[in-house]
């Protein structure tokens, strides 16, 4: 550990911060004055958005990590700079390529996107749960999407997107996770939430989302920034609590 071990400052991870949603929810935490990591699998990306959020007022620092793989890398540079993790946030992932109705997709598709929304999501937060207890204030936040709700998927009125055999269940299968995060935290001062952003804008969907990425990290920063009686294994978008 070095001198920075000490810094009360709220230290932070945000997965996928090298654009889109997780890049405006690490210029939001950092807003508030936080040190925030940005993990993403790119040297050349990290450095550019650790550059334009350190421009933009932040204290950004890049953190080298591809969800699919061990993130125990990752789990060694927050030891070693801080000797703690206040708040992680899950928030890389990926659509996989279509088709994706049922009847037709390619199962190595829907492994690719279940490695990274859903392993990913597990591989990195077990790796670094052991820093997040050593906080006084410990949040998870991931990243999910309405999409993942089997209530409104099953509504045949339910503007859901497109028929997907792969990306939306990962996020069903997510939250189901997170629930059992949730469950198994229970008692120990770690609060673990999911988090819509709406329909954003982003690579994720050729930009043609109706919101900004900025208005998308507004939940996420929300929820990461829940008192220490807020809510665990809940499920929100901006407006409030989302149906299963
Ligand atoms: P995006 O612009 O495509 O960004 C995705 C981020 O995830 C990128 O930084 C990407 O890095 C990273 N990523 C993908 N695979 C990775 C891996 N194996 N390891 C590390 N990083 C990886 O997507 P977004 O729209 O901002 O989405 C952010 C989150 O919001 C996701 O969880 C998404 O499911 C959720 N969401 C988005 C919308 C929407 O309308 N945009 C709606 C609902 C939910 P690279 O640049 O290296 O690929």
């Amino acid at each position: 550990m070095d001198e920075n071990t000490t810094d009360s400052r709220t230290v932070a991870l945000v997965t996928g911060a090298n654009k889109g949603i997780g890049y405006e929810i690490a210029a939001g935490l950092g807003a508030l004055g936080w040190r925030v990591g940005v993990g993403a699998r790119d040297e050349g990306r990290r450095a550019a958005a650790v550059a334009a959020l350190r421009a933009g007022g932040a204290d950004a620092f890049g953190v080298p990590l591809d969800v699919t793989d061990d993130a125990s890398a990752a789990a060694a540079v927050l030891a070693e700079r801080f000797g703690r993790l206040d708040v992680l946030v899950n928030n890389a992932a990926v659509t996989g390529s279509v088709p994706q109705e049922p009847t037709v997709v390619d199962l190595a598709e829907v492994r690719t996107v279940l490695e990274t929304n859903v392993l990913g999501v597990i591989r990195v937060t077990n790796a670094l749960l052991p820093l997040l207890r050593r906080s006084a204030s410990p949040r998870i936040v991931n990243m999910s999407s309405v999409v993942g709700s089997l209530t409104r998927q099953s509504d045949p009125a339910g503007e859901t997107g497109p028929i997907s055999a792969a990306y939306s269940p990962s996020k069903t299968l997510l939250n189901a996770v997170t629930v059992q995060y949730a469950k198994e935290l229970r008692g120990t001062g770690v609060l673990v939430n999911l988090g819509c952003p709406g329909f954003c804008a982003t690579d994720l969907n050729g930009h043609r989302g109706t919101r900004s990425p900025e208005q998308g990290a507004r939940v996420a920063i929300r929820l990461a920034t829940l008192p220490d009686d807020g809510p665990s294994g809940a499920f929100f978008d901006e407006d409030g609590p989302l149906p299963w």
